[in-house]
Formats: C-alpha cells, sequence, structure tokens
C-alpha cells in the first residue's frame, strides 16, 4: 500500500509544478533547524512518489537570503526523499543564453552573504546532539545521473538543452550591478541565480542527489545595453515557459533510478564519516 506521508522524490519549486496534479496530499514537517519554507505536497508521477516544496513559500513571500534551506532539504529527506530537482530561475551572462534556454549546470559559485550552508556547524541540535565537524566534497556539486535525465528529458521534449555551465548565486533580493555582471561573465561563468546555494551543498552533506536545471528568463545586466533586469520579465518569461519545464520535470522524475538503485557518488558522500547525529 503506498504510504501517502512518504516519498522518494523531491522538487523544490513553485506551485506550478503540483497544483494541477490529482490527489495531492498536503502535509506539514517540523524539523530541527525550524519549519521549512511551506508543507510538503505530495502526489504522484509515473508511478513515483515526489514531495513538491515551494521554495519561497507559497504567494511567494520569502526572499532567496530568508529561505530555511536546512529545514527545506531536511523535510524532504526525513518523508524518504533521496533525489531532489531544483529547477529555477536564472540570468542569462552570455548573449546566446537568451531568455527561454534551458541550461543544466555541472558547476556552481557561492557568491552569497548571510546563509547557512552546513549542518556540520558544532553546534547543538534542539535534543542536545551536537554534529561533528565533518568536511564533504562538492568538487562536482550536482549528481551525474540526475543531470543525464534531465538532458535527456529535455530532448526528449524538443527542448535542446545547454549541457554544463557553471551557475553563480547571488545574495539577492536585489539583481546584480552592470559591473557585477561583467565580472561574472568575464570569469567565464553561464547564469546567475538567487537560490542554487547552500541547497546543493546542504543535499550533499545529507547524501541525498541534487540536480539543478535553470530556466534563463532574462539576459544579465551585462549581457545586454537595456535597462536591466526587471522582476516583471522575469515573472513573465518563466510563466511562459512554465509547462514545458514541467513536462521536462516529469519526464526527469519517470526516469530517475528508484533509491535502492542509486550507483552515484551522492549517495556515499560522507563516505562512513560520522555525522554526530541520524540523518532524517
Ligand atoms: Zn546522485
Amino acid at each position: 500500500m503506498v504510504n501517502k506521508a512518504n516519498a522518494e522524490l523531491g522538487v523544490i519549486g513553485g506551485s506550478g509544478f503540483y497544483s494541477f496534479l490529482d490527489d495531492v496530499t498536503e502535509i506539514q514537517v517540523d524539523t530541527p533547524y525550524g519549519a521549512p519554507s511551506d508543507s510538503l505536497f505530495l502526489g504522484e508521477i509515473a508511478g513515483r512518489r515526489v514531495a513538491f516544496l515551494p521554495r519561497h513559500g507559497r504567494g511567494h513571500h520569502l526572499p532567496p537570503h530568508r529561505i530555511n534551506y536546512r529545514a527545506n532539504l531536511w523535510a524532504l529527506r526525513s518523508v524518504g526523499v533521496r533525489q531532489v530537482l531544483g529547477p529555477c530561475a536564472v540570468g542569462g551572462l552570455r548573449p546566446e543564453y537568451g531568455p527561454g534556454t534551458l541550461l543544466v549546470p555541472d558547476q556552481l559559485v557561492d557568491r552569497t552573504k548571510s546563509r547557512v550552508g552546513t549542518y556540520f556547524d558544532g553546534l547543538p541540535l534542539p535534543g542536545g546532539t551536537v554534529p561533528n565537524v565533518v568536511h564533504v566534497s562538492l568538487a562536482d556539486p550536482y549528481c551525474p545521473t540526475g543531470r543525464a535525465a534531465a538532458l535527456k528529458a529535455a530532448r526528449g521534449r524538443d527542448w535542446e538543452p545547454v549541457d554544463g555551465g557553471t551557475l553563480v548565486v547571488v545574495e539577492g533580493p536585489r539583481f546584480s550591478t552592470r559591473a557585477e555582471s561583467l565580472w561574472h561573465r568575464a570569469q567565464g561563468w553561464s547564469v546567475v541565480g538567487m537560490t542554487g546555494h547552500p541547497e546543493a551543498a546542504l543535499a550533499r552533506e545529507l547524501e541525498l542527489c541534487y540536480t539543478s536545471m535553470t530556466l534563463v528568463t532574462d539576459l544579465d545586466a551585462g549581457a545586454e545595453t537595456g535597462e536591466g533586469v526587471s522582476h516583471d520579465e522575469v515573472l513573465r518569461v518563466f510563466a511562459a515557459n512554465v509547462d514545458r519545464l514541467r513536462g521536462v520535470l516529469f519526464d526527469t522524475v519517470a526516469a530517475l533510478p528508484a533509491d535502492g538503485d542509486r550507483d552515484c557518488p551522492c549517495a556515499g558522500a560522507l563516505g562512513g564519516m560520522e555525522p554526530g547525529f541520524a540523518l532524517p
């Protein structure tokens, strides 16, 4: 029998991804780090149990720097999720990555400032457990299996994706200055967003697979000659692409391996190191 309070796959993204699914179960999950951004919405896609979590909360009330990323990843794992898809809107840093581009990054640069990016901070949890100091590898921040599935899913829907590239994550909520944007581009980075970190790093610490899928909604300030990014433009392009992005997500979900069949490095990210607390 299907346990409706359980899921094996997680999607961190807005309500556009689950609101029309049949038979969605809403559950509230608490964590040692406080409440996640919202309830988890559990449904089924292609026979797989999927938990959706609105990253910014329903109504989009949480700015990127105030999202409780630790609670979000913890909550997903606690209901059984082992593989996470993290679609997000980004700015393109190169003219060829215009609005509507789907880029599946293979690298990440953290330029955030105020976010807690680890579970291994040495501070006691509410029950008194003190996490150990553990250093995980984030050399390759994304799950290779998840990336391959996402790329194949996009191609299957005639949406040729950009395979690889670097996502630079800024603090926000403001957009970049023209000088910042030109600097990001000069580094050879591909797209800029506000939520990809610390999601990927926290997922790794919990031995979760994490796959980023970025939808370019605008050219960043240094990559175009107009007035720079506006929030209205971002929303307009995202709305125009959410249907096909949902299609790619669902096909990716259907193609991901069952938990017991994960053969990527993510599942053993701690390498036997003792976290000092029980993974949820
Ligand atoms: Zn993996």
